[in-house]
């Protein structure tokens, strides 16, 4: 098996996941005492934050470039960056490794593909949901057309992911909250949903709502250990 190299803390809390998801389905694939194979450069995520709250792209660039450069170093065999918002710093992470880097809106994008889905609505930080990088990569790679909710809703939902969701607080009125905005949706033309925010699984799941979603936390991982296997 490929040493997968994970780019965590972004938050731990889903980082976990990622770590469980990996060693349990490594387990059910190989059987026997097999565990996944994996390193993680975990990162402190208030200084993730504050550089995201002054919109500091360049200075979180080197930060991300950093973390990968260290997991080529501890001989990953490929890189994976555990967070759908941190991808705005695709390109650094690109050009400081020679390893092959696996894009959770790639992830996402075969999956969604996969079920014939054509238009879908996204939900993230502020950034995901406002910033182009992760609708255009669904739209040019996938033809997948993107939907997002209103500002108001869009507001609810990045401050639940940091005031709620990244502390470790799953709470019901804020799952009430998420349902509607996804079931709402399908008045609008949504086929499903992206979580594209690797917590809000933590809170939504498949049997909540009314379309399918799709977690990028899990269909990330397995994509990167689909990837460590063959
Ligand atoms: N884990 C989140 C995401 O998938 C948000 C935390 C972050 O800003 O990285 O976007």
């Amino acid at each position: 098996m490929k040493k997968i190299g994970l780019i965590g803390g972004m938050s731990w809390e889903s980082s976990l996941v990622y770590y469980k998801y990996l060693n349990e389905r490594t387990k059910e694939l190989l059987g026997g005492f097999h565990s996944c194979n994996c390193i993680m450069e975990s990162v402190d995520f208030a200084e993730i934050e504050v550089l995201q709250s002054k919109d500091d792209w360049n200075a979180l660039d080197k930060t991300m470039a950093r973390a990968a450069k260290n997991l080529e170093n501890a001989n990953a065999d490929l890189v994976i960056l555990c967070t759908n918002t941190m991808h705005l710093c695709e390109d650094a992470i690109r050009d400081s490794i020679s390893l092959p880097f696996i894009h959770i809106a790639q992830a996402t994008g075969e999956a969604i593909q996969k079920q014939g889905l054509t238009k879908v609505l996204l939900l993230g930080t502020r950034f995901t949901m406002e910033k182009d990088f992760y609708r255009k990569t669904l739209l040019d790679d996938f033809g997948i057309e993107v939907l997002i909710p209103n500002a108001e809703d869009r507001t609810l939902i990045h401050n639940t992911i940091y005031n709620e969701l990244i502390q470790g607080n799953i709470l019901e009125a804020s799952k009430n909250a998420f349902k509607d905005i996804i079931n709402s949706s399908i008045e609008n033309g949504a086929q499903g949903a992206i979580l594209g925010c690797t917590e809000i699984p933590l809170l939504i799941k498949s049997h909540d709502v009314e379309i399918p979603v799709f977690n990028t936390t899990e269909l990330h991982a397995e994509t990167a250990l689909q990837m460590a296997l063959h």
